[in-house]
């Protein structure tokens, strides 16, 4: 990697920790792909996004800065990218996956909060993050209780802007979160001096659909038996999506996704035919939290699908465009991909999500459903109850885990799940 130094101290970043952090990302990184046996070559490229993740990308978001551009950094995926694009904004996703900063967030919040508010507090606080630092807004949501309440604390430390976020999935619902986005236009306009028109709006949907429809041609090759890539890639890749530039990372997928359609015409896998292939569910698996996809890989299991924020939920929703193009037509578009297609726990009731369990499994020929939950995140926890009476109307195995990101718990992991892998098997 390039010296960034003077790019890190220019952002505040205290350089003698940040260090560590970069000493130790490319051990994990190198252990968890790197070992991996027939990568898709198209693979390089997210490598050297991820070598490059405090470097590269940070530099071009301080030179689209340059040119008046705004870096806004969001922690859900609630946060409209189309608006952020509309106003010359770039979105990044800040929620932070890495042990390393957990020490420094439970400096300020509770030891028994989930792991990713920890992290993403202890990020910023330390100022061991250049997204972090190089932000011009962090819009926040009120989804869980563990992220509202931070807010209030994030807030003396870093510009913040919430939205106000519904429970329920009913019409005063979505009147309240169609609200909450014209307020966060606002907020965004006056950030930017920019003003948010039908035509700019438009070409936000636009960009942020062909990332969308990129990352659906890539999972949908994962129903393919053997396995064009591992789960662990795909997981990368929809990772990088957070962050990564939206055009540059199109392109990279597509060029992917063209050669595992080759691998699939080839009958060319990463694992052998008949290896039991799972789908998770639960909370966001964000950078570099790789933790159960290799458990699971290196446990003779392969990783199809993905139900959660970094996965399905992230893409398979589109935005229907309205026949009249007007900037309010085109705003309740949006707000019902946003409010209707997405179904987080944060909702309750939230049927929507059992239902696209229980379809992505059959879609994508999943023997068995993992939810994966972090710890102290009650919302997913509690939800899970009523995901495991499904799944058993539905006769799909069904496995819990709780974790946090933690190495301490990896032997106990692999433990259940080999053990759930080999029930597999037998249920064949
Ligand atoms: S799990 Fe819910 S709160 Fe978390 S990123 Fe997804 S939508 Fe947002
Ligand atoms: S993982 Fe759960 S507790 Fe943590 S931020 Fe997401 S919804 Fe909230």
């Amino acid at each position: 990697m390039a010296d960034y130094r003077d790019m890190w101290n220019g952002l505040g970043i205290d350089l003698e920790t940040h260090d560590k952090l970069c000493d130790a990302l490319p051990v994990l990184f190198g252990e968890t792909f790197l070992d991996q046996k027939d990568r898709p070559a198209a693979m390089d490229y997210f490598n050297m996004v991820i070598a490059e993740v405090h470097g590269l990308r940070i530099k071009e978001l301080l030179a689209h800065k340059e040119r008046g551009g705004t870096v806004v950094g969001s922690f859900c995926i609630y946060v409209p990218e189309e608006i952020v694009l509309a106003l010359d904004g770039l979105l990044v996703g800040l929620c932070a996956g890495s042990q390393f900063w957990v020490p420094a967030g439970e400096t300020l919040l509770p030891r028994n909060l989930c792991a990713l508010v920890k992290a993403g507090m202890g990020a910023r606080i330390s100022r061991t993050c250049p997204y972090f630092q190089s932000v011009d807004l962090i819009v926040g949501e009120n989804t869980c209780d563990g992220k509202k309440k931070a807010w209030d604390i994030l807030a003396d430390e870093a510009p913040l802007y919430v939205m106000d976020m519904p429970n329920k999935k009913s019409p005063a619902g979505f009147a309240l979160f169609r609200q909450e986005m014209e307020a966060l236009v606002r907020r965004l306009e006056e950030l930017t001096g920019k003003t948010l028109t039908a035509e700019n709006l438009l070409k936000g949907c636009e960009r942020v659909d062909r990332k969308r429809r990129a990352l659906d041609r890539l999972y949908a090759l994962r129903k393919a038996d053997p396995l064009p890539l591992s789960g662990r890639d795909a997981l990368l890749v929809s990772q990088i999506a957070f962050y990564d530039d939206p055009e540059r990372f199109i392109a990279q997928t597509e060029a992917l996704a063209t050669e595992c359609e080759e691998r699939v015409a080839r009958g060319q896998g990463v694992f052998p035919k008949g290896t039991p292939r799972l789908l998770v569910t639960g909370t966001p698996i964000v950078v570099p939290n790789w933790k159960f996809h290799a458990i699971a890989e290196t446990s003779n299991l392969a990783v199809v699908v993905e139900e959660n924020c970094t996965g399905t939920r992230y893409f398979e929703q589109k935005v229907s465009l309205p026949e009249k193009k007007d900037l309010a037509s085109l705003l309740d578009s949006l707000a019902h991909r946003y409010f209707d297609g997405i179904h987080c726990a944060c909702f309750s009731p939230n049927e929507g999500r059992l239902d696209d369990i229980v379809r992505l499994a059959r879609e994508y020929g999943a023997d068995g459903v993992v939810h994966l939950s972090l710890s102290f995140c009650t919302t997913y926890q509690i939800e899970e109850e009523k995901l495991r009476r499904r799944l058993a109307a539905e006769g799909i195995p069904f496995l819990s885990l709780e974790t946090d990101y933690t190495p301490g718990d990896e032997g106990q992991l692999k433990t259940r799940v080999e053990a759930f892998g080999e029930s597999l098997r037998r249920h064949r």
